[in-house]
């Protein structure tokens, strides 16, 4: 396990901005239906691990199957830097894009497959 760090991150474009403290040393690639498409690398924290600094006005937010999870965008660049959703137990959760994050090097993160297709 590695150690929770705050970084800084956003969209493209730049509209959008957040804060997140994580553990970034696993990462998720998960297989279902959008994540294939998007190639995200994912981690995930408590909602309170996360601040977003600007954009929040802007973002849109896509929603398929079960809709249980906000999959929000930038609307200007279209990036998605991370998404919303509840844990098992209720707690809101939210999803962040490691490739988002800024001074990241993704090419030396070890990424954990998760089979989100099967659920
Ligand atoms: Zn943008």
């Amino acid at each position: 396990m590695g150690e929770s760090k705050t970084y800084t991150g956003g969209c493209h474009c730049g509209e959008v901005r957040f804060e997140v403290t994580a553990d970034v040393s696993n990462v998720t690639a998960c297989n279902c239906s959008i994540c294939q498409k998007r190639g995200a690398l994912w981690t995930f924290v408590a909602a309170e691990h996360f601040a977003l600094r600007a954009g929040s006005d802007d973002l849109k937010d896509y929603q398929f199957g079960k809709k249980t999870i906000h999959h929000l965008f930038c609307p200007q660049c279209g990036v998605g830097a991370f998404s919303r959703g509840l844990t098992p137990k209720g707690d809101e959760m939210v999803a962040v894009n490691v490739r988002c994050l800024d001074d990241v090097d993704v090419a030396g993160l070890a990424a954990k497959p998760f089979d989100g297709r099967s659920l």
